[in-house]
């Protein structure tokens, strides 16, 4: 039986809440992820919150220079800590693999990391991945998570990426701003006016924002990849879509070519 394989990313807000790590919803993401694999889907995850993870225990404000980077270093571990932990109640090995944007950027570095991603999969082991934060500059750097999940759905030949954020799908204006937002089920293309939109990122953690997720459908379209947008909190949608094969709530974005 040929393995599928997708990316899930995972945003930090959905990760932590109040200051604390949001334990029951990682664990339900851990379980969802053991379910896939038990039905043939491989999965690389994509997990932000290292930043914010660090702030839970070392609470420095993250504006000052530097600061950032000494919250993910210490965040970064406990994430996985956590997760290794989550992981071992189904016997699943998790790992962790940090990029930087000079990783993908030529044919010879994307086969370095191809091959380990692969070495991965093929022994039933989670890849974890989260940008080095704790070293990227700025011309190194992906930016965001959004984006990065969609070169490694792309680079890694995942058929699509699951983007778990705190909305439930992308509506066509900010539904914290507008009561009358209205979601969109279904997205084929996606315009320049909404990719130049000034970003939204609704929380202090998130570098995000629905423009970010927009960036990154925009790339997976233009390369006859999908995307599926829906909420981390409840992962009832996420779950019907990729298991049951049911829209019921979320966006798709795909190409209809
Ligand atoms: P995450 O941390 O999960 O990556 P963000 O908070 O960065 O997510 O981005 C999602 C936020 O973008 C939503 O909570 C919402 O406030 C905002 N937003 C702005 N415009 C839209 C839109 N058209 N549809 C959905 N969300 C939108």
């Amino acid at each position: 039986m040929v393995r599928k394989r997708i990316v899930i990313k995972v945003g930090s807000h959905v990760l932590t809440e109040n200051g604390k790590i949001a334990k029951d919803r990682m664990r339900d993401l851990v379980e969802l992820i053991s379910s896939l694999m038990k039905r043939d889907i491989d999965v690389i995850l994509v997990s932000s919150g290292a930043v914010s993870v660090g702030y839970t225990v070392l609470p420095l404000d993250r504006w000052i220079l530097g600061n950032k980077q000494v919250l993910s270093a210490i965040g970064q571990p406990l994430l996985l800590k956590m997760y290794q932990e989550y992981f071992g109640v189904y016997n699943i090995l998790c790992s962790q693999v940090l990029l930087s944007a000079g990783d993908l950027d030529s044919k010879k570095r994307t086969l370095l990391a191809q091959v380990a991603i692969d070495g991965l999969l093929n022994r039933g082991v989670i890849p974890i991945i989260n940008e080095n934060d704790v070293i990227a500059t700025e011309e190194l750097e992906f930016g965001d998570n959004d984006q990065l999940s969609a070169y490694v759905a792309y680079n890694f030949d995942a058929e699509m990426l699951v983007i778990l954020s705190d909305i439930d799908a992308l509506y066509d204006k900010d539904p914290r701003l507008f009561s009358d937002a209205k979601v969109r089920r279904e997205v084929f293309s996606i315009s320049k006016e909404e990719l130049d939109a000034p970003s939204t990122a609704n929380n202090e953690f998130a570098t995000g924002g629905i423009v970010t997720k927009l960036k990154a459908g925009n790339f997976l379209l233009k390369h006859n990849k999908k995307m599926f947008l829906a909420t981390g909190f409840d992962l009832k949608d996420v779950r019907s879509f990729l298991i049951d094969g049911v829209q019921k709530g979320g966006t798709l974005f795909y190409s209809k070519r």
